[in-house]
């Protein structure tokens, strides 16, 4: 995919940013602490061993670790940045760590070691933005130190890991907000792209479902009139108005996924549009062996709602739970109130269940397990919902059922 490739391109590009910074940086403090350190640190003081020491590596020291700057141009110009910062950590830790070893072992020198550089090592790793590099790096410097604390049989190697201790827990920090802000940039893009493809989508169904709508009318029309004047002949009829009657749920699906209409709440009665939901469906119930068993609790207050639209949810919802039992089975409604400004509804049926992964994409347009499904119930039902300020909560039990939960609050204020 081309847009794969650019976002790999700007990941290089970002990397190789880091790591020239990085490299800068960690020449600059590691030549400049040994520089201080011995030369201006023993003026300032008097001492007398004024420049960098001969002994252990003496001046091959400093070879080497610029001689890491030889891979490090390499994998730079070969495009592969990442494996960088690793070789300058281990590079460091085994040549500062050998000579170390050279100059201490068997000796009674003076603890005289570590350089201010390896902290930079630390707080690289929020920049990296890399969990592994931080590992690798933090268990580096500090392991070095344990090394030569027991090598050498001196615990003053032991001081800078408490240290790097507190430094490690404030780049530990630092990284997991790092982390966290990357990712909720990531879904802030994700979102905005969903959306971009719905809007486009949505367009387009919405003229189609606009364009389909007005034959539609006529038909049924023509249909209902035709079964007026022929009442002999009625056994088709009623199927022809039901199937029209199913192509303008799904238009209507269509056309609310294209422009969300303003709902336009008035007191109405939730039986009521329960009802009306099961008149519609009853006949693809029955044609299936499914029994739907309505239970009320208690007289249920009139709720603030657009009853076009609460009509559409529980027509999808319960032509779900209708279409997950094609071997016949039960569905139980459950109407009641059980806290104040409060309605719920229960749909729970026997049918084939959910899969826990399937769950998180019910809510997507078009995402459908059925062959002849369109994807858009879901979707449609859950906005409209979210529009009410109620709640839609599904838990689903493969081969035992779902139970789908409708929270509406009974006034909007
Ligand atoms: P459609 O019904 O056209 O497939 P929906 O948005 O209504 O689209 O549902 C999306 C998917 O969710 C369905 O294809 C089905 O896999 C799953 N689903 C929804 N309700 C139920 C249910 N009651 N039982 C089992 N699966 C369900
Ligand atoms: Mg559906």
């Amino acid at each position: 995919m081309k847009s794969g490739v650019n976002a790999t391109t700007k990941l290089i590009f970002e990397e190789k940013k880091a790591i020239k910074l990085f490299l800068w940086l960690f020449y600059i403090f590691y030549f400049a602490f040994d520089i201080l350190y011995y030369y201006f640190y023993p003026i300032y003081t008097k001492s007398n061993s004024l420049g960098f020491p001969r002994d252990g590596l003496g001046l091959w020291l400093y070879v080497l670790v610029l001689g890491l700057l030889y891979p490090a141009i390499y994998y730079y110009k070969k495009e592969n940045p990442y494996i960088i910062k690793y070789i300058i950590v281990i590079g460091y830790v085994i040549i500062d760590t050998t000579n170390v070893i050279i100059v201490n072992f068997g000796s009674l020198k003076p603890f005289d070691t570590g350089n201010i550089v390896e902290i930079l090592f630390f707080f690289f790793s929020p920049i990296f933005v890399n969990k592994k590099y931080f590992w690798t790096a933090s268990s580096l410097i500090m392991g070095r130190y344990l090394f030569l604390g027991l090598v050498l049989q001196d615990k003053r190697y032991f001081f800078p890991i408490v240290i790097y201790l507190i430094i490690f827990a404030i780049s530990w920090i630092i990284l997991i907000r790092f982390y966290s802000y990357i990712n909720s940039l990531k879904n802030a893009y994700e979102e905005l792209r969903q959306k971009e493809k719905l809007a486009t989508m949505g367009q387009m169904a919405a003229a189609i479902g606009h364009e389909i709508r007005n034959p539609l009318a006529s038909l049924r029309g023509f249909t209902q009139l035709q079964q007026e004047r022929n009442p002999n002949t009625n056994d088709f009829y009623p199927i022809m108005i039901q199937e029209i009657d199913r192509i303008n749920i799904i238009v209507d699906d269509l056309m609310y996924l294209g422009k969300p209409k303003a709902i336009q709440i008035e007191k109405e009665n939730i039986e009521e549009i329960i009802a009306y939901t099961l008149s519609i469906l009853q006949q693809q119930a029955r044609r299936q062996g499914v029994n739907v068993e309505t239970v009320m609790e208690g007289p249920l207050p009139p709720i603030d709602c657009d009853e076009k639209q609460l009509k559409q949810v529980f027509i999808n919802l319960i032509k779900n739970a209708i279409e997950a039992m094609p071997d016949g089975g039960k569905i139980k409604i459950n109407l009641k109130a059980p806290k104040e400004n409060k309605l719920l509804i229960t749909i729970q049926d026997e049918g084939c269940g959910i899969e826990d992964e399937d769950l998180l994409n019910l809510g997507d347009p078009f995402y459908t397990t059925k062959k002849e499904g369109t994807g858009l119930g879901l979707m449609v039902t859950n906005n409209i919902i979210k529009d009410h300020k109620g709640e839609l909560i599904i838990n689903s039990r493969i081969g035992e059922g779902t139970k789908i939960e409708v929270v509406l609050p009974i006034t909007q204020k």
